[in-house]
C-alpha cells in the first residue's frame, strides 16, 4: 500500500494535467447519504423501506406524473441536503494540486450534487454525466430548455415522506417540473447541457493528445454498479497512455498498468498529500 501511495503521488507530481473522476463514494466523507445496496438506501430514507421502494424505484421519472408529491419528496430532499453540506477538505487538496498543472484539470462526475462547483472548481471544466439536481426541466417535454433552480425552495414532510405545495412548476407551460437528472428508464432527460460539458471535455483532451501532454486520472469513489464513471477513467488512460489512480474502499481492482488505493475518497486524499512534496503546492 504504502508503495502505492508513493507511486500515486509521484504520478500526480510529474502530471502536466489532472483528470479528476468521481462517483458517489467521493461524497460520503461530506457526510452524504451511501446509497449502495437496498440497506444503504433505506437506512438514508427510511419511509421507502416501509414503503417497499428501492433506489432505482424511486429513481423514475413515472412518480413525477404518478404522485409528484412523492417524487418531489425524494428529490426536493436531496436539494436540501446537497445545498447544506459543505464539501469535505479533500475537495480543496485536489484543487491545490490541480491548480499549479501548467494543463489544468477537468472533473468527470456522476454526482448530480454540484459539490465541485461548490469547492471552487471551474464549473467549465466539469462534465456532470448524470446531470445536476441544481437544474430543472419540464416533465412534460414542452420543448422548452432547462433553467437553473436557483432558490427554488421544497419542503418535504419527512416523516410521511410527501413534498408540500406547491411544487416547482415548468417556467415555460406551467406543467410538473422535476430535477435534470438521468433516472432510470428516463426517456425526457434532456441532456443538452451534459452535452455542452461533454464537448469541452473533449476538446480538453484532444489539445492534450496533440500536444503529449502528461495526464494524471485521479478516480475516486466510483463503483461498478453504474460504472459510467470507471469506463471514463480507464478509457482516457487508455487513449492518452495517462496514469490511472483508483481510490477505492469496496471495489479496488484495476486494469494493468494502473495504481489502486484501497481507501475511501478523503483518506486517500490525505495519504497522498503526505507523499507529495510541499514544494509542489504553492
Ligand atoms: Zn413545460
Amino acid at each position: 500500500m504504502t508503495r502505492n501511495i508513493q507511486q500515486a503521488a509521484e504520478a500526480i507530481q510529474s502530471a502536466d494535467a489532472l483528470l479528476i473522476t468521481a462517483g458517489a463514494g467521493m461524497g460520503v466523507d461530506s457526510g452524504l447519504p451511501d446509497f449502495r445496496g437496498d440497506n444503504g438506501f433505506w437506512k438514508a430514507y427510511p419511509v421507502a423501506a416501509r414503503l417497499g421502494l428501492s433506489f432505482i424505484d424511486l429513481a423514475n421519472p413515472a412518480w413525477f406524473e404518478r404522485d409528484p408529491h412523492l417524487a418531489w419528496a425524494f428529490y426536493g430532499h436531496r436539494l436540501g441536503l446537497y445545498r447544506r453540506t459543505k464539501p469535505h477538505e479533500g475537495f480543496a487538496k485536489l484543487l491545490s494540486w490541480a491548480k499549479i498543472k501548467p494543463d489544468g484539470c477537468f472533473v468527470f462526475t456522476s454526482n448530480v450534487d454540484g459539490q465541485f462547483q461548490r469547492a471552487g472548481f471551474d464549473p467549465e471544466r466539469i462534465v456532470e454525466c448524470h446531470g445536476s439536481i441544481h437544474h430543472f426541466q419540464c416533465v412534460s417535454g414542452c420543448g422548452s430548455s432547462i433553467w437553473d433552480a436557483g432558490d427554488e425552495q421544497v419542503a418535504v414532510d419527512e416523516s410521511v415522506f410527501r413534498a408540500a405545495n406547491p411544487l416547482p412548476r415548468c417556467r415555460h407551460c406551467g406543467g410538473m417540473a422535476r430535477p435534470n437528472i438521468l433516472m432510470f428508464g428516463d426517456m425526457s432527460w434532456i441532456a443538452d447541457r451534459s452535452h455542452a460539458q461533454q464537448e469541452r471535455f473533449s476538446q480538453w483532451l484532444r489539445a492534450l493528445e496533440k500536444k503529449s501532454a502528461r495526464l494524471t486520472i485521479i478516480e475516486l469513489g466510483a463503483g461498478t454498479a453504474i460504472p459510467s464513471v470507471r469506463f471514463a477513467s480507464e478509457n482516457v488512460a487508455k487513449r492518452l497512455r495517462g496514469k490511472l489512480i483508483r481510490i477505492n474502499p469496496h471495489e479496488p481492482e484495476i486494469p494493468a498498468g494502473c495504481i489502486s488505493i484501497a481507501t475511501g475518497a478523503l483518506e486517500g486524499i490525505r495519504q497522498l498529500e503526505e507523499k507529495i512534496l510541499p514544494d509542489a503546492i504553492v
